[in-house]
C-alpha cells in the first residue's frame, strides 16, 4: 500500500538553550535564541522516511505551523527525507505560539485536503510539553490513534504498534487512516547530509494562512491565557562539612535519620 503521511514538524528553542524569561513574564525570550526541530518531530520524521524506504509510504509531507523562521526547520525535514513541506504561518517571534487545539484544527484540516493515510507526530513538544496535539487531531478526525509509539510495522491495512506504558509496553493494532504519535525510542533519526541539505533547496515549501484553510486561530486560541511564566525559584547553597561525625550530627539535627 502506497500511503501518503503528514508530519509535525514543530519549531522549538534548542533543547541546549538556557530558557529566559521574558520581562513582562508573559513567556520566554525567543528573539536571538537558537532553535531546533522539536527533538520528537525529528523522530517522527525519521519513521516517515524509514515507510517511504521500504516503499510502504509514497509521500511525506512535513507541516510546520509557525513564524517565518520555521522555514528553517521544514528546510531541515525536507533535507532529512520529506518530499514537500508546508508553513502554516502565524505570529512572530514576540507572540505566544498556535497552541495545541489550533495546531490540531490546522493539521486535521490539511489531512483531510492531502488526503493523506496516517499522521506521524511527535508525543510532545519539548517547548510547551503539551502532549495534546496528536490525541486532539485524532478527535477531530474520527482516527484511531496510537500514543508513545516506540515500534511501528504495518500488517496490511493495519497499523501494529508497541506504546511505552507506565511499567511495561502495551501493543495495539489501529485500521488506517491514523495518527500516531512518537516516543523516543522509536528509532534514531538521522543527520541531513550536505548533498541532501543541497537537494533539500530545490523541493516544494508552500506557505498558507490559517484562514484559507477555514481556521479561526483567534478563536481557538483566546480560550486559554497565560497569566504568568515563573523561573524555578534558586537553589539555596549547601554547604561544606569536615568529616563523616559532623555529617551525620547534621542529619540528626535536620530530622533526616
Ligand atoms: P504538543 O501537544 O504541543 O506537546 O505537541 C505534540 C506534537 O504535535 C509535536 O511533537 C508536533 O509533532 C506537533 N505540533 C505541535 N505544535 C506544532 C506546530 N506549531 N507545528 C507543527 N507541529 C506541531
Amino acid at each position: 500500500m502506497a500511503m501518503r503521511v503528514l508530519v509535525g514538524c514543530k519549531r522549538v528553542i534548542d533543547y541546549a538553550v538556557k530558557i529566559r524569561i521574558n520581562p513582562t513574564k508573559s513567556g520566554v525570550v525567543r528573539k536571538g535564541v537558537k532553535h531546533s526541530m522539536n527533538p520528537f518531530d525529528e523522530i517522527a520524521l525519521e519513521e516517515a522516511v524509514r515507510l517511504k524506504e521500504k516503499k510502504v509510504a509514497s509521500e511525506i509531507i512535513a507541516v510546520s505551523c509557525g513564524t517565518q523562521q520555521s522555514q528553517e526547520t521544514l528546510r531541515t525535514a525536507l533535507a532529512m527525507g520529506a518530499d514537500r513541506a508546508v508553513l502554516v504561518k502565524y505570529g512572530t517571534e514576540d507572540e505566544p505560539d498556535m497552541g495545541p487545539l489550533a495546531v490540531a484544527n490546522v493539521l486535521a484540516k490539511l489531512a483531510v485536503q492531502e488526503n493523506v493515510d496516517l499522521i506521524i507526530l511527535g508525543k510532545q513538544a519539548i517547548d510547551d510539553d503539551c502532549n495534546q496535539t496528536g490525541q486532539m487531531v485524532a478527535s477531530l478526525l474520527g482516527w484511531p490513534q496510537a500514543t508513545f509509539a516506540s515500534e511501528l510495522t504495518v500488517d496490511g491495512p493495519k497499523l501494529a504498534i508497541t506504546r511505552e506504558v507506565d511499567g511495561g509496553l502495551e501493543s495495539i493494532k489501529v485500521t488506517l487512516p491514523a495518527v500516531v504519535t512518537a516516543d523516543l525510542r522509536l528509532n534514531e533519526p538521522r543527520y541531513a547530509t550536505l548533498p541532501n541539505i543541497m537537494k533539500a533547496k530545490k523541493k516544494p515549501l508552500t506557505t498558507l494562512d490559517p484562514g484559507s484553510l477555514g481556521v479561526d486561530i483567534a478563536d481557538l486560541t483566546s480560550r486559554q491565557e497565560v497569566l504568568s511564566v515563573e523561573d524555578p525559584p534558586v537553589r539555596e547553597a549547601g554547604s561544606k562539612v569536615a568529616n563523616v561525625d559532623e555529617l551525620i550530627s547534621k542529619l540528626k539535627e535536620a530530622g533526616v535519620v
